[in-house]
Parts: structure tokens; C-alpha cells; sequence
């Protein structure tokens, strides 16, 4: 985003630097139930992002004082492997990695039943095992599944996905070429029963009108991988259920 280059980011068919159409997603893969000792669990690629998450609880909460008396908090840590990107990256939490677990998290409060469990921790893991743009979008969808895999109650799961702009053009589901050197960024989460926006970030610049139009694109991408996420849950059901013998 910040530096903006000589790139050429749509060639002359209209496709983009790994093949794409301008509204094209990356392959997304998703897997619930991948961890035996987690509650819940799932993995998710979206493109060359490749993600992990693991739930635990409804649990008791530590450290006790952040325990509320009226519901249950949302814990999430979004970490980056050292390996996930091409120079190693310093291990341990950075300004970037609190703010990513803290959007995260308000995001999920928008659907899980936290009223249920009083003065409980749910503890989402979400591990960045490597990166290409979008771990964001690719961390909260793991995290939605991975719930759901744990069996929490919620409203809904949520989907997520980047829409940016380079070349002048708005761009769906921003590889990290078109996300580092490109003219916008904006990742997005709904709730899709309700079709509330329940993230929504901007790095960069566009008029309201490409806003706009981002926006309607994010969306329908959201619906697309909502999905993805509920077929995942389905066939981890499939896989879990014991044959009934006569
Ligand atoms: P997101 O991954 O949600 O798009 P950013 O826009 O902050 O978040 O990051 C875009 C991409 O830049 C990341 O997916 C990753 O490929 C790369 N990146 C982010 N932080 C680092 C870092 N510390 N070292 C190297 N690359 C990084």
C-alpha cells in the first residue's frame, strides 16, 4: 500500500499478476475438526495464506479479573509463524498482531451466545502458518469454523474477505503483491443471515463510489465462502457420525 510502484497489475486480457479476473477469489480451502486436543478446530487456505485455528472452552477465565460477570469473553490471538513470511519475522506479538486479535474478536462477540456462559473465557488460537495478504479475512473464517466445530452457540458464522484496489481498479480478495504495493485495501466480515457488516477496516484511498462498489463485491464474496464454511462443518459431520448397528 504504502509504496506504490511501476507494477503493472492487470494485463492487457484484463487478468491480473497470478491469472485472475478483477472480481476472481484465490482458491479457498477449508477443513473443520483438524486438531484432536483443541474443543474446535479448523484450517484454511485462502490462496497461499495458509491458516490454523484452535478453540478451547467455554472455560473458566484467566487471569480472573478480566472475568464479566454477565457473559462470557472472546480471547483471540492472531500470531504469524517466524517462517510465514519470506524474511523471518520476529517472534512474539506486535502492535500489528494485538490489533488484528482485538477486531477479530469484537467480530465474533456478534455472534457468539456469550450471555450463556457468565464469567467464562472462550480462547481462540488463530495461527498464520503462512501469509499472502488476507490473513485477517483468512483467520476469521478458520476462527468461525473453528468454533462452530467446538460447539459454542452462535447466531452464525462468519465470513470474511479483502477487496482492494490497484491499477485503478478494485480488485477482489487482494493477492500480497496487489496488497503491499497496490492503491487500497479494505477487508470485510458480515453476518450473513443479517447481512451486518461486523468488520470493516480501509488502508489507502478510494472515492465513495469505488468504496461503494467494494463493499456490494466483499459482500457477495462473503455469501460465496459462508458456503465453503458451512460445507466444511457438514462433511466434519459426515466423518464424525458412528454407523447405528442393527
Ligand atoms: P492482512 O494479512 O490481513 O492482509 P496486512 O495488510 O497488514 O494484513 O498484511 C498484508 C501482508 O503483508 C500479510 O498477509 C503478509 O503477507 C505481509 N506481512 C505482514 N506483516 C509482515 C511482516 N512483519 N513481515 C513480512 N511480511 C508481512
Amino acid at each position: 500500500m504504502s509504496m506504490e510502484s511501476d507494477i503493472k497489475f492487470i494485463d492487457e486480457n484484463g487478468l491480473r499478476i497470478d491469472g485472475r479476473r478483477p472480481d476472481e477469489l484465490r482458491h479457498i480451502k477449508i477443513e473443520a475438526g483438524v486438531l484432536e486436543n483443541a474443543d474446535g478446530s479448523a484450517y484454511v487456505e485462502f490462496g497461499k495464506n495458509k491458516v490454523l485455528a484452535a478453540v478451547y472452552g467455554p472455560r473458566e477465565c484467566h487471569p480472573r479479573h478480566l472475568q464479566n460477570p454477565s457473559k462470557a469473553i472472546i480471547q483471540c490471538k492472531y500470531n504469524m509463524m517466524t517462517f510465514s513470511v519470506s524474511d523471518r519475522k520476529r517472534p512474539g506479538p506486535d502492535r500489528r498482531s494485538v490489533e488484528i486479535s482485538k477486531i477479530i474478536s469484537e467480530a465474533l462477540e456478534s455472534v457468539v451466545q456469550t450471555e450463556l456462559f457468565p464469567r467464562a473465557s472462550i480462547d481462540v488460537y488463530m495461527e498464520i502458518l503462512q501469509a499472502n495478504a488476507g490473513t485477517r479475512c483468512a483467520g476469521l473464517v478458520a476462527a468461525s469454523v473453528a468454533l462452530a466445530d467446538a460447539g459454542v452457540p452462535m447466531k452464525d458464522i462468519i465470513p470474511a474477505i479483502a477487496v482492494g484496489k490497484a491499477d485503478g481498479k478494485l480488485l477482489l480478495d487482494l493477492n500480497k503483491e496487489e496488497d503491499n504495493y497496490g492503491q487500497a485495501d479494505v477487508p470485510m466480515a458480515i453476518i450473513p443471515k443479517t447481512g451486518e457488516v461486523v468488520l470493516l477496516q480501509m488502508d489507502g484511498h478510494m472515492t465513495q463510489e469505488e468504496f461503494e462498489t467494494a463493499l456490494d463485491m466483499g459482500i457477495k464474496a462473503c455469501y460465496e465462502i459462508y458456503e465453503l464454511q458451512k460445507d466444511a462443518l457438514k462433511r466434519r459431520y459426515a466423518v464424525e457420525t458412528p454407523e447405528v448397528e442393527e
